[in-house]
């Protein structure tokens, strides 16, 4: 699987095979850009929340939990400037009538100069063999040098432009840079147009006194307009943060990449409130918090990098990403803004209610900036999913699929399996079953051969196999399976769930820190 176009269709296709990811409405033939999650997706999903919850609202005391809901007041969306500037950059092309986010054409053009670079390594290496300092040549090789310069003019150029709103000039480097459209190989633009990319609804049951509102576009407004609710009943003091996971929408035109880019999503965000001028501080700390929350599930620190942004949204003063190796390339994975005052500001004016905060060190009433993370769950399943995903050559000259999902993650922590269906096997695995649950998601299965039942748990990426055999009958001892070494260890009943702890708790994973 080294192919990253064939992982990727392999990693869609397993997603479906196994549960994880189906498409929406799929008996009517779907819905473009919406997906379900199927009874192991839910569990990764949950699993992937859960981690994130305990270690950016339970690890810390000064950042407390909120669910706001979907439906906001339509004037939020006015203050927040999604009415006015949430949109993207579209541009069709006229033969084949395709629309494309002209931002993207221009990043994915970006992309192929970062393969070349890729390739120039590889190169280099091969000639090099074992001396070879990668870090050393990538800063060094006039080639490699030439194509990182071009990157980085031509982002510039990207940002200043959509940043003043010449959408002009954006086609203009489109054109300049011979971008063809990907489906007709056509170079036949029309102009660049901007898209607002908010679901509109309505409230109410008449037509004439309906409410026009929006399906939020992000979670973070339900936090801002809760700031004061929260500050006051949970008698915060600055620094604190908010967070909440749940659902947002945005009408995506170039909705691909499977759930990488939906319709229908949710995140997981933190507002941390702070005093005016200690932006710059926080902004590092969170930086570094969160790339350290990536890297405690090992995953591989060189498939994480940042990219600090050159555009930056109306709201932020300085914004980064915390880009992932997905299949299809480095990409955005999760924000970290400091979006200074902006929030606050704009709904105290449009509500015309002051949401600030009494500093008792400095005497003064002032609205604290606001630094952001927001991560996708939906990407993060996606990273998780892609980077875990692995065929592995066996000794015996077969191979098999495994899901090494980081354990903490793993849908189900253990498979209990009688080896027979007989000779009272199925019954003590039910015991020990019941036992696990407590503390565990676990699975049950006595269908096929042990093999099989081992093959289908690695595929679910399932971190233990219990069998029961008949040895148990006599010293109460199981065979324990290790998923990514298969290694197999026989072991009492009562030590299970000692070591299957030992190896899954969220505490271990996120001691890593
Ligand atoms: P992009 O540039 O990829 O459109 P964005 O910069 O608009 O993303 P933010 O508004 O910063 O994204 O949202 C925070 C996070 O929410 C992103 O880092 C991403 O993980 C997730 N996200 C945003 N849009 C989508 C989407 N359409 N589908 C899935 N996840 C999304």
């Amino acid at each position: 699987m080294n192919n990253p176009q064939e992982h990727f269709k392999k990693v869609i296709s397993h997603a479906k095979e196994y549960g994880f990811v189906f498409q929406s409405s799929e008996v009517y033939d779907g819905l473009s850009a919406v997906y379900d999650y199927g009874q192991n997706g839910v569990e990764l999903k949950k699993n992937i929340r859960d981690y994130w919850w305990k270690a950016m609202v339970q690890m810390n005391t000064n950042i407390v939990g909120l669910d706001a809901a979907i439906f906001m007041h339509p004037t939020t969306w006015k203050a927040s400037g999604h009415v006015d500037a949430f949109n993207d950059p579209l541009i069709d092309n006229k033969d084949s009538k395709k629309r494309y986010r002209a931002d993207v054409l221009v990043e994915d053009y970006c992309a192929k100069i970062e393969q070349k670079i890729e390739k120039e390594a590889k190169k280099g290496k091969k000639r090099f063999g074992e001396g070879f300092d990668e870090v050393e040549f990538l800063a060094t090789n006039g080639r490699v040098l030439g194509y990182r310069k071009k990157i980085d003019a031509i982002l510039k150029r990207l940002g200043k432009s959509l940043g003043e709103e010449d959408l002009a000039d954006v086609k203009a480097l489109i054109e300049e840079l011979e971008i063809a459209d990907p489906v007709s190989g056509s170079r036949n633009w029309t102009d660049v147009k901007q898209f607002n990319l908010m679901f509109g609804t309505k409230l109410g049951a008449s037509a004439d006194s309906a409410m026009d509102l929006y399906l939020r576009p992000e979670t973070a407004q339900g936090i801002f307009v809760n700031f004061l609710n929260v500050q006051k009943t949970g008698r915060m003091k600055i620094p604190f943060g908010i967070a909440q996971t749940g659902k947002a929408f945005r009408n995506e035109i170039v909705a691909r990449q499977f759930i990488f880019r939906m319709r229908e999503f949710e995140q997981m965000e933190m507002q941390f409130f702070i005093k005016p001028g200690t932006q710059s501080k926080w902004y590092n700390h969170w930086k570094q918090a969160r790339l350290k929350w990536h890297l405690s599930l090992g995953m591989g620190e060189s498939n994480y990098r940042f990219h600090n942004h050159e555009k930056l949204a109306h709201y932020a003063d300085s914004a980064a990403d915390i880009e992932f190796k997905f299949p299809f390339g480095f990409k955005e994975l999760e924000g970290i803004h400091s979006r200074t005052d902006f929030d606050l500001s704009q709904h105290e004016k449009y509500a015309g209610k002051k949401l600030q905060f009494f500093d008792p060190e400095e005497n003064k009433n002032y609205t604290p900036y606001v630094l952001e993370t927001s991560i996708g769950l939906d990407r993060m399943f996606l990273a998780v999913f892609s980077n875990s995903l692995q065929e592995e050559a066996l000794e015996n000259n077969s191979s098999r699929t495994v899901l090494k999902i980081p354990s903490v993650l793993s849908p189900y922590k253990a498979a209990v399996l009688p080896l027979v269906k007989k000779d009272g096997l199925p019954e003590i695995a039910q015991t020990i079953l019941k036992d696990l649950q407590w503390d565990f998601n676990v699975i049950y299965d006595e269908k096929d051969a042990v093999g099989r039942r081992y093959r289908r748990q690695d595929a679910i990426g399932t971190p233990f196999c219990v069998t029961v055999d008949h040895q148990t009958l006599e010293d109460n001892t199981v065979t324990l399976r290790y998923r990514d070494s298969m290694e197999q260890i026989r072991v009492d009943k009562k030590e299970i769930s000692k070591i299957i702890n030992q190896e899954v708790s969220a505490k271990n994973w996120l001691n890593k820190l």
